[in-house]
């Protein structure tokens, strides 16, 4: 199947593939039975230099934008494979390269490019906040040379498979700020001198095979030279990183949606029955038509939002709005292959299971999809603030 954008970044494309055919759907099957981590996928990735797509050449990368990032996790995800288990390494990057100090870019940057670190957590959600950021209870306090960092945090993925970690947590009170997004700043915590002293991990079983965590701080304490960009403007540090997210996210499963058109389409030709392919009756082929459709209207706005993020222009609206309508688009795509299979859409072997809960968590996740509605009715149509 040719979609609308897909002679473009052709080199890309072609090369992602060719290192995806290697891993073909049975190894993550077989990963995602396991309950395990795609080590040999994810380091693939990283010495043919994918994952530091966003680092600039002289820091070791291939200064990409995150246009061509976002088509590294298309392909990820369309060949079969999930983006999940690595993906955090892309927009975390950014949150360093925007923000971070030439110190910290030195320090970090080409080891991450060469594969020898691994920047895959960023720890914002807690248990009692919840999508309400600014009330988050982590707290960061300065002693001397030291930041001591006190709280819990929820959801945290990738940390048992990431050597650094990037910590949102309040350095100034709530009442004790003008705006509530104030006060708040953000940390490299290095997890492998965290772990056990200060920090303490608590894996989280869940629907898919994504490795996320509790994480808890008890006087767990960093240096100061830790602290990314000043103290106090941590949260619009994390938005920048956060409109990233979601733009790749939105690539993502524009990834997964093709996957499933591509999966069901070819299903529904060979599949007879009543003496014919099933994908000659119009009610099978509406929603599967529709569903590509919808994905490849998605499609479009992530390349706006990308280009915008990449020019330096604001992206906020664009980037939830791609993230909306792709996770939608590849939801409803998932339903229409898991129904057309019939009772083998349930059958691991086919893949589309595996598949069918992993594009599910992004109506969730990073950012529900309420919530992007509310942004778009108060930023954008300027309708009265709901919370
Ligand atoms: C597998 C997984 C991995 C994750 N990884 C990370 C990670 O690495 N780092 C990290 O920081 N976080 C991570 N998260 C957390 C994720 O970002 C949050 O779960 C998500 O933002 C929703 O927040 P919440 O779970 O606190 O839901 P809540 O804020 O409790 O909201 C619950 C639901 O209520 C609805 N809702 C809430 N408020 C409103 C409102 N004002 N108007 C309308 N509807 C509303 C929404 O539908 C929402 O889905 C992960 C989550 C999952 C499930």
């Amino acid at each position: 199947m040719l979609t609308t954008r897909d002679h473009e970044y052709q080199d890309i494309r072609d090369a992602v593939r060719d290192l995806c055919a290697s891993f073909p759907p049975d190894y993550h099957r077989r990963i995602d039975e396991k309950l395990a981590y795609p080590e040999e996928f994810v380091d693939a990735l990283t010495k043919a230099g994918w994952l530091a797509a966003l680092i600039p050449e002289a820091y070791g990368g291939s200064g990409l934008g995150l246009t061509e990032a976002s088509v590294i996790m298309e392909e990820i995800n369309r060949s079969g494979g999930n983006s999940g288990a690595c993906h955090g390494q892309m927009y975390n990057m950014n949150t360093l390269i925007r923000h971070g100090s030439e110190g910290q870019r030195q320090r970090y940057l080409p080891k991450i490019a060469t594969g020898e670190l691994r920047l895959q957590s960023m720890a914002v959600t807690e248990p009692t906040a919840g999508t309400d950021t600014t009330k988050i209870k982590t707290t960061a306090v300065r002693k001397g040379d030291r930041y001591v960092i006190n709280g819990q945090k929820v959801w945290i993925s990738r940390v048992q498979h990431s050597d650094l970690m990037i910590l949102l947590a309040r350095t100034t009170p709530l009442d004790q700020v003008k705006k509530k997004s104030e006060g708040m700043s953000i940390f490299i915590v290095d997890i492998r001198e965290a772990t056990g002293k200060g920090m303490t991990v608590q894996p989280i079983s869940n629907m898919v095979n994504h490795e996320t965590n509790e994480l808890f701080f008890d006087d767990l304490e960093i240096p100061v030279e830790n602290l990314i960009g000043e103290e106090g403007q941590g949260f619009k540090y994390i938005l920048t990183g956060l409109n990233a997210e979601r733009a790749l996210i939105a690539a993502e499963c524009i990834g997964d949606g093709y996957w499933f058109i591509d999966k069901v389409s070819a299903y529904a030709k060979e599949r007879t029955v009543f003496g014919r392919p099933i994908g000659q009756n119009q009610g099978v082929q509406f929603p599967i038509a529709e569903s590509f459709i919808e994905v490849e209207a998605a499609n479009l706005m992530r390349f706006e939002a990308c280009r915008l993020y990449d020019v330096g222009q604001p992206c906020g609206t664009q980037a939830n709005m791609a993230k909306l309508l792709a996770a939608k688009a590849s939801w409803e795509a998932a339903n229409a292959c898991i129904q057309f299979h019939g009772g083998f859409g349930f059958a691991a072997e086919y893949d589309v299971e595996r598949k069918f809960r992993e594009t599910r968590l992004y109506q969730v996740a990073p950012i529900s999809t309420n919530l992007i509605l509310s942004y778009v009715a108060e930023h954008v149509l300027g309708l009265p603030r709901s919370f």
